[in-house]
């Protein structure tokens, strides 16, 4: 359920008509509905009230601060991946007793910086990562809570890239093993053992791979407090997907109802890290065609946005739904809508029915929350785009679109380039 509907044949977000803030900004910029993130959030959210829990939102799914403090008002934490998350979810006013470092490369400067803010956990991927740490905080005379990210060997089913709970993947520790890290950090003074964690993919559309984890993360509990390890947190990582297109993932309440039930008594506070179920479907990038043309063998619609504004067809082959802004003819017809970058891979739909477009068209390219802004870059020198978001009847630009200026800031002539 979001709130991008149409009224009168016109995309609106809540009660906005998106073509209006089309004119009054100009495009692209991604559209995000604040009515649609908290209800994302609460659907994920409430259907766990009845056991102790903390949903932190992937920082890297969408970043903006606007974004996080919605979060942040419902009582939300973040996972974070570095120090720049850190930055931002503080900023945004999610409290550090909520948040979660995760990731496989933390930075010594990272470590210290989340050690001072007093955050809730590291998830820790590597025995050389826990040294490291045991020396950062030994260096602040403080105790860093540790969880660490095990690999349960389970096949997520998902696109190859966002599987990450293989064997042969690079994050986390191997389940079999992990048991001897555990052990030595139990021994070390700036360490406190408090949780185990495990991420195995995104995207995931069916519950049995975090079923088929979990299982394996309550026989691996169970053994170290038979060795008298304690663990009071488990972090059930995030990964669950949405619609797309023909995908039916499932609800996050049948989500829920499926972890509670495999659960039973373990007696942990869950930790979650939900980014896409929460974000994807709460935005949306829109464009528009600057020109259509034939090709010998197809046709192609060329829009304002490319890869470097939303990576993920290009780099996934996700699929995005395109949809007019405004309802023409209702006319369709197979055709490429590519970018203005210079590469063949920029693509935003390929061989797709997209609404028979004409110059100065608005596209809606849809699902485009998660995994969207936060990947975009200024590759061709292109500004990033505006982000905006809908409350009601009321929106506001929460990133404003970059200018030439920002594109070479930071960037200096060195002195024997000069005169
Ligand atoms: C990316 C990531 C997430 C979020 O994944 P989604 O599929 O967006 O829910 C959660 N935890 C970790 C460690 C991640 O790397």
């Amino acid at each position: 359920m979001n709130h991008f509907i149409y009224k009168n044949g016109e995309l609106h977000c809540e009660a906005v008509p998106v073509a209006r803030i089309a004119a009054e900004i100009g495009t692209p910029f991604y559209l995000y509905s604040h009515a649609t993130l908290s209800q994302h959030f609460k659907a994920f959210d409430t259907p766990f009230a009845s056991i102790p829990h903390l949903s932190c939102f992937a920082v890297k799914a969408c970043s903006n601060i606007a974004i996080l403090r919605v979060f942040a008002g419902l009582g939300g934490g973040a996972d974070i991946v570095s120090g720049g998350e850190l930055f931002r979810a503080l900023k945004a006013g999610v409290d550090p007793a909520r948040i979660v470092y995760s990731g496989v490369g933390k930075t010594r400067e990272e470590m210290a910086y989340a050690l001072k803010e007093n955050i809730l956990q590291f998830n820790v991927e590597s025995e050389q990562e826990l040294d490291a740490l045991q020396e950062v905080a030994a260096g602040l005379g403080v105790v860093a809570p540790v969880s660490f990210r095990v690999n349960p060997d389970v096949d997520p089913k998902t696109h190859a890239y966002i599987s990450t709970g293989l064997a042969k993947n690079k994050f986390g520790i191997p389940i079999e093993t992990a048991g001897e890290v555990y052990a030595r950090a139990t021994e070390m003074a700036n360490i406190k053992v408090q949780g185990v964690s495990c991420h195995i993919g995104s995207q995931l559309t069916t519950v049995s791979p975090f079923i088929e984890s979990l299982g394996k993360l309550k026989i691996f509990i169970a053994k170290l407090r038979d060795r008298g390890i304690g663990v009071t947190h488990l972090d059930l990582g995030g990964g669950l997907g949405i619609k797309y297109d023909a995908e039916s993932p499932p609800l996050p309440a049948e989500y829920a109802e499926a972890i509670k039930k495999e659960i039973g008594d373990l007696d942990c506070t869950l930790i979650f890290e939900p980014g896409r179920v929460i974000a994807g479907n709460a935005g949306i990038l829109v464009t528009r065609v600057h020109y259509t043309k034939a090709g010998p063998s197809k046709k192609f619609v060329v829009v304002d946005a490319g890869m470097n504004d939303l990576a993920r067809p290009s780099l996934y082959d996700a699929y995005h739904a395109i949809e007019p802004v405004v309802e023409g003819s209702g006319g369709r017809e197979i055709a490429d809508v590519v970018g203005p970058i210079c590469e063949t891979g920029d693509f935003l739909a390929r061989d797709r029915e997209v609404p028979v477009s004409a110059p100065g068209d608005l596209l809606a390219v849809m699902s485009a929350g998660a995994y969207g802004f936060s990947m975009a870059s200024n590759y061709n020198s292109r500004p990033r785009v505006a982000e905006v978001m809908v409350a009601d009847d009321r929106y506001r630009v929460i990133r404003a679109r970059e200018t030439y200026e920002s594109l070479i800031r930071g960037e200096v002539i060195p002195d024997f380039l000069q005169g």
